[in-house]
């Protein structure tokens, strides 16, 4: 998967619409101290699923929404899409949408679709990518990698073999043949209760 074109509209400093266009290579982000860089990368990992408010230096979701300043006022909602090239699909492209009202929590739609947070975290991290990928290097990480416990570095590894989604899938799977093996039981007790 390969990423195209960011787009963002009252998302922290980012309060005007705007687009950013990812050329294939790496990119860099450079600017003044206190520009924007890290709201990008935040954006980007914010689209991808995060729900780690922390980890976006907020303390709750909603602070992801512009808050005002001496000049302009806040806005009520932050919406970020983000535009990928795939081969999963006929048009050769995605694209998902994360958007939050005040009061109203997020919503995330998938080429048009209304999907759910999960759904969207499965697609990126199946594609070696997502909010935890590797392949984003903000402030502080390489430090990270360099002091995390040995558990630690292994889901690192995980995210980028893209396995990460099995996991998810696997505790999905066992939460469902524990219900099955509950109703099997209990279906057991109706039909001795019968006999
Ligand atoms: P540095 O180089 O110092 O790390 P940076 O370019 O990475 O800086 P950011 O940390 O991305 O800059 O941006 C910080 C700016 O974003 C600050 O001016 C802060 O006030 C602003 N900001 C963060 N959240 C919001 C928000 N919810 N509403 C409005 N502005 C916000």
């Amino acid at each position: 998967m390969r990423f195209k074109r960011l787009k963002l509209s009252g998302f922290k400093s980012f309060v005007d619409p705007t687009e950013l266009r990812i050329e294939p290579g790496l990119t860099g982000v450079v600017g003044p101290n206190g520009c924007g860089k890290s709201n990008l990368l935040e954006a980007l990992r914010w689209v991808m699923g995060e729900g780690s408010a922390k980890s976006l230096r907020g303390g709750g979701m909603e602070d992801v929404i512009f808050a005002g300043t001496a000049q302009r006022p806040a806005r009520d909602f932050a919406e970020v899409q983000l535009l990928a090239e795939t081969a999963d699909n006929d048009d050769g492209e995605i694209e998902v949408v994360r958007r939050i009202e005040r009061g109203a929590g997020s919503a995330y739609r998938l080429n048009g679709r209304d999907v759910r947070a999960k759904d969207v975290a499965l697609l990126f991290a199946d594609a070696a990518t997502g909010a935890h990928s590797p392949a984003l290097v903000s402030q502080g990480r390489i430090s990270a990698v360099i002091a995390a416990r040995p558990t630690e570095r292994r889901a690192m590894l995980e995210e980028a073999a893209g396995i990460a989604g099995l996991h998810v899938r696997r505790k999905d799977a066992e939460q469902k043949l524990r219900a099955t093996e509950a109703n099997l039981a209990r279906l057991g007790e109706l039909i001795g209760d019968m006999e």
